[in-house]
């Protein structure tokens, strides 16, 4: 497998686990002898990726745009995108980007979000960090800087910081070929300031049973989820199937074990009934349908990589 396959991977990955998701969201988990292993329609037509995936492409963009982030650019894109009316923001980052959206800084609106609720932390900052385990590939320093930023702008508990960390941190890891459990091994020593909840949730995923995963909206279930997902199968598909079938936050817990299962196999290992089914529309881009090849191309932008390879992909594959 090229590197360029993993890294497309966690691009397409990621949106695949969020669509798939979607119609599983806030539902119960799903019997181990019925779960679901295709894009269904609920709200949004089957395939269709959901707010998680629109705030990763709001961060690549800010990314192709600034690297490192900048942290104004990236608060400003998220505010176009919260003015639109998404249909899913949670009440957290919607008190944070109704602010933002009126003018203020970020820094002053998150910390006085925050301080309202100082426990809050929530998965709206794990869900979109892959971006940025993409454009800084090869600065694992520089990874992580601007992983915590992009969580700072949002969601400043340090659970959500540190679970941001260590996502992009396997990411690493994993596009330089670690295998899953060792990837997760290497995140967990290179990143030593994790908070003891969340290292402790990360360590025992593999050992619990499905009915013991919460899959709920705070940070350390999705992560836990995520882990648990990469680290217990042997193939994206079942990664994802398994995971985005614990119901409950579906399409976050699928996005976070898209992108690192994305990364793990490539992605050929995407079955092309999903990347065939891929579809999505961001509100500050009227007018286009976002598919596959249009995420495989970002990712390759993402990584400064030609398009040449992007193209021999879509002529065979597209
Ligand atoms: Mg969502």
């Amino acid at each position: 497998m090229t590197g360029e396959s993993r890294i497309w991977g966690c691009a397409v990955g990621a949106a695949v686990g969020d669509a798939l998701g979607m119609p599983l969201e806030f539902g119960p988990p799903q019997p181990p002898e019925r779960l679901v292993r295709d894009m269904q329609s609920a709200r949004l037509p089957a395939g269709t990726f959901t707010d998680d995936t629109e705030m990763a492409l709001a961060l690549a963009e800010s990314l192709l745009a600034s690297c490192p982030l900048d942290s104004a650019d990236l608060a400003e894109r998220f505010a176009t995108w919260y003015r639109a009316g998404p249909a899913d923001v949670g009440i957290h980052l919607s008190d944070v980007l109704r602010r933002i959206a009126r003018g203020e800084a970020w820094a002053t609106a998150v910390e006085t979000v925050q301080a309202r609720k100082p426990e809050s932390a929530g998965n709206g900052s794990v869900m979109r960090c892959w971006p940025v385990a993409l454009a800084h590939r090869n600065d694992l320093p520089a990874l992580l800087a601007d992983s915590r930023l992009q969580s700072k702008v949002t969601h400043p508990h340090p659970e959500c910081v540190a679970g941001s960390a260590l996502v992009n941190a396997v990411i690493y890891f994993l596009l330089h070929n670690a295998a899953p459990q060792d990837a997760v091994t290497q995140a967990l020593s290179t990143i030593r300031d994790l908070p003891p909840g969340l290292l402790q949730a990360v360590k025992a995923a593999p050992g619990l049973s499905r009915s013991e995963l919460t899959n709920s909206g705070w940070v350390r279930h999705t992560v836990e989820s995520a882990i648990w997902g990469l680290l217990t199968t042997y193939s994206f598909e079942e990664a994802v199937i398994q995971v985005v079938n614990l119901g409950n936050d579906a399409d976050t817990a699928g996005a976070v074990v898209g992108a690192l299962a994305g990364a793990a196999y490539g992605l050929e290992a995407i079955p092309q009934r999903w990347r065939d089914a891929l579809r999505g529309e961001l509100s500050w881009q009227p007018g286009h349908t976002w598919r596959a090849k249009d995420l495989v191309e970002l990712a390759s932008q993402l990584a400064g990589r030609a398009v040449v390879g992007f193209q021999a992909w879509g002529e065979t594959n597209g």
